[in-house]
């Protein structure tokens, strides 16, 4: 019995490694180096983009933003989320019903311990928040829960 509990351990140690090899040997279409990602952005957008941070709910001044526009990554400068799609969830982040299809894709992560799926850039794997299942029911029920530091708002003209 001990021995099947060491294999077990070991398989899903190995199953661990080759997950986080693969996410970090992903290329997207626009990658940069740790040292030109930190030239190009901010402090904030680094931590939030690069390092997987989170920033203060309620910090982002685009967390009150309605107007018309887009969205864009703050990294790569692809369209992210539309206005139409926005709504005030109350968490204090930037929240919306659905994404630029295509634009954004899903990974799992487990750094609080438990599984949660996580939101990046499609274009620069940049670190752009959480989607949970938690949205209006009357539209996708979804809520995509990003950090203002993370995009940059386009106003249509
Ligand atoms: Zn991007």
């Amino acid at each position: 019995m001990k021995r099947i509990i060491l294999l077990l351990i070991s398989v899903i140690a190995l199953g661990c490694t080759g997950k986080a090899q693969e996410t970090n040997n992903k290329v997207y279409p626009i990658s940069k180096t740790n040292a030109e990602w930190k030239k190009a952005l901010t402090s904030k957008q680094f931590y939030i983009l690069r390092q997987a941070g989170t920033e203060r709910p309620f910090s982002s001044p685009l967390n009150k933003v309605y107007a018309e526009g887009a969205f864009h990554c703050a990294g790569c400068n692809s369209a992210l989320y539309e206005s139409d799609h926005k709504f005030d969830s109350g968490t204090g982040w930037p929240s919306f019903d659905r994404a630029v299809e295509g634009n954004v894709e899903k990974d799992v992560d487990y750094n609080l311990g438990y599984a949660r799926t996580e939101l990046v850039c499609a274009t620069c794997g940049g670190h752009l928040g959480h989607v949970f299942n938690d949205g209006p029911r009357e539209t996708t029920g979804m809520r995509h829960c990003i950090n203002g530091d993370a995009l940059i708002f386009i106003p249509k003209k």
